[in-house]
This record gives C-alpha cells, sequence and structure tokens, in this order.
C-alpha cells in the first residue's frame, strides 16, 4: 500500500515511516520539521510542509494516489496547552480540518489519527477501557478529543474511514538504534531519566510523591513505540472491511510508578540514578493504565516489547549514541 504519513519525522512518525518500509510499502512523509527531524526519515520521500496548507495538500493528492493517511502532526504539551490554548486548538484542530478537507477533496477515505489517552482527564477506573467518560483536563487532550468527534461525523456525512488510536505512554527506540526519541524541550520521564544519567540533561526531577499509588509517585503504561507503528497497520488494515469512526486504547495494560521506572533503569543501564523529589507538576493524573484489550481483540494487534526493562533497554541504546 501506499501511505501518507503527516508528521511522520517527529518521534513516533519515524518509527511507523520505518515500520512500514521494512513491511514494503511505500511512504511519503509530508513534516514542516517544526519539531520533527530531517535525519530520522529517509531523505528521497520527504516533502516539507504543513498540514494547515490546502493548496499543497491538493498538490501532493494530484500527485500520488495514497490508500490511506497517517496523521500524527500535532503540538502535545500539557503545561503550553494550558497557557496557549489557541495555539493548540489551531494546530490540532484547525490544521487537521484543512487535511481532512483535503483528503475529501481528493477521495482518499482511510485515515489513522494520533489521539491521546489524555482525552481520559482524571480517570475514575484503574484500567482503562475505550468507554471510559472522556472529560479532558488540559486544552491538549481537549483538542485531540475534538478530533475525534470531528471523525464520527465525518464518517456519517463523508464516509471517511478512520481510527483514532488513543496512546498512553509511546516509549523506547527502534532496535536499530538509528532512530530516537529527541524532543526539545524534553518533557518525558524515560529521556530525561537517562539524558542525566548521561550527563546531557539536568539533574532528574521526580514530580510529586503523594499521590495515592503504592509508592506515591505517578503510575503510567509504558508502549514502545513500534508497538504503537504496528497498531497503526493493523488499523489501516481493519479499515479495509470496516466503516465508520473507530477507537482503540493503546497500552500495555500494567502500569509502573516513576520509582519503578527509576529502579529498572538502574537495571537496564547498571548505573545509580539520583534525583530530586519535586512538587507535582500541574495537570498529572495519578494512575494512567489502559485496556488494550479491544485492539488486541478487534485489530489482533501484539506488542512485541511488553517487558519495560526491554522497552528501556531499546531507549538507552539510542540514547547512548542519537544521531540527532
Ligand atoms: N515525570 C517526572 N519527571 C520528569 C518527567 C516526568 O517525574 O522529568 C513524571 C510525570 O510527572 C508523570 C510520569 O513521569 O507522572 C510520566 O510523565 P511523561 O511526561 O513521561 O508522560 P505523560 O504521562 O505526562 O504523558
Amino acid at each position: 500500500m501506499k501511505f501518507l504519513v503527516c508528521g511522520g519525522a517527529g518521534y513516533i512518525g519515524s518509527h511507523m515511516v520505518r515500520y512500514l518500509l521494512r513491511q514494503g510499502h511505500e511512504v511519503v512523509v509530508y513534516d514542516d520539521l517544526s519539531t520533527g527531524h530531517r535525519e530520522s526519515v529517509p531523505a528521497e520521500g520527504l516533502v516539507i510542509g504543513d498540514i494547515g496548507d490546502g493548496t499543497a495538500l491538493g498538490q501532493l493528492f494530484a500527485q500520488h494516489r495514497f490508500d490511506a493517511v497517517m496523521h500524527f502532526c500535532a503540538l502535545s504539551l500539557v503545561g503550553e496547552s494550558v497557557s496557549k490554548p489557541y495555539l493548540y486548538y489551531t494546530n490540532n484542530v484547525a490544521r487537521t480540518l484543512v487535511l481532512l478537507e483535503a483528503m475529501r477533496t481528493a477521495g482518499v477515505d482511510r485515515l489513522v489519527f494520533s489521539s491521546t489517552a489524555a482525552v481520559f482527564g482524571n480517570p475514575q477506573t484503574l484500567l482503562i477501557t475505550e468507554e471510559h467518560p472522556t472529560t479532558p483536563i488540559n486544552p491538549y487532550g481537549q483538542s485531540k478529543l475534538m478530533v475525534e468527534k470531528i471523525l464520527s461525523d465525518a464518517a456519517n456525512a463523508y464516509g471517511l474511514r478512520s481510527v483514532a488510536l488513543r496512546y498512553f505512554n509511546a516509549a523506547g527506540a527502534d532496535p536499530s538504534g538509528e532512530i530516537g526519541e529527541a524532543h526539545s524541550p524534553e518533557t518525558h520521564l524515560i529521556p530525561n531519566v537517562l539524558r542525566s544519567l548521561l550527563g546531557q540533561g539536568p539533574e532528574l526531577k521526580v514530580f510529586g510523591s503523594d499521590y495515592a499509588t503504592r509508592d506515591g509517585t505517578c503510575v503510567r503504561d509504558y508502549v514502545h513505540v513500534n508497538d504503537l507503528a504496528s497498531a497503526h497497520l493493523k488499523a489501516v488494515e481493519f479499515m479495509l472491511d470496516h466503516e465508520g469512526a473507530h477507537i482503540f486504547n493503546l497500552g500495555n495494560g500494567e502500569g509502573f510508578s516513576v520509582r519503578e521506572v527509576i529502579a529498572a533503569a538502574e537495571r537496564v543501564t547498571g548505573q545509580e540514578v539520583s534525583y530530586d523529589m519535586v512538587a507535582r507538576r500541574p495537570g498529572d493524573p495519578p494512575t494512567l493504565v489502559a485496556s488494550g484489550q479491544r485492539a488486541r481483540e478487534l485489530l489482533g494487534w501484539q506488542p512485541e516489547f511488553s517487558r519495560l526493562d526491554d522497552i528501556l533497554a531499546s531507549a538507552w541504546d539510542w540514547h547512548t549514541k542519537p544521531a540527532y
């Protein structure tokens, strides 16, 4: 198949591109390189552009016959979304509408959309299923939920087929060691732990030790980025014989606290992690753990990296010799 991967130079997008190429598919990457890395994708497949540019998208759709679009373009910093909500709604919602309209005009009717566990807000159950109420507590989560709702309307009105994948905590790096997680600023736990060990970042801060969890620190469900990629391809296969707008949670179904992640990093690297225990970070729910049951049953999704130590080992491999 031939795919348009919007945001394909970003962390998850670049792993997706590599996964598709390995499986023998054709890929065009469309990315404005605002946060992505040119080095993370093959030069010949890269088109630099903005999903808010309908004219450029129209030209791209005229040049290629895509079987599906994967849409990874988004701003995703929770704190920034609180201070700059217009930026988030413009970027994550309004620009997505331009992409959707360009797809409709071109007759491309399959989309995989990157959604997030942030649509749930403060969870009411330990294991979060797709039916869990969606009450986001920040503009980032709101913006993703808005797009989920637009996709549902688009299925009814225009017959757009879509799968929204709600990622829990994407982590790890491709085992080739050639691509990995490199955000600026880096806000995520695992890269911050590893960078602090390598002296590449500031000393690690742990945000909050007074949560109602087993050790007082926040619990998250870490999913390997290549397992997220495999779910996207399964989602496209699912859309070949399913109409409508569908939603799946992507997680391993097992939560690890911040302290447990630090302990795993110490096991994997053989080094002791020193950190400052500081106040809670605003907007962090105590626990976010997915039920990945629906994705397993309906998509046939089978994560390969379900052990935290393996996820960390792949991330460590990247961080010790990052290419960008
Ligand atoms: N966290 C931390 N120190 C950091 C980064 C994150 O203690 O430098 C905590 C954060 O408060 C949360 C968990 O680690 O409880 C995972 O945070 P991350 O930003 O990686 O992902 P999120 O769950 O916010 O999407």
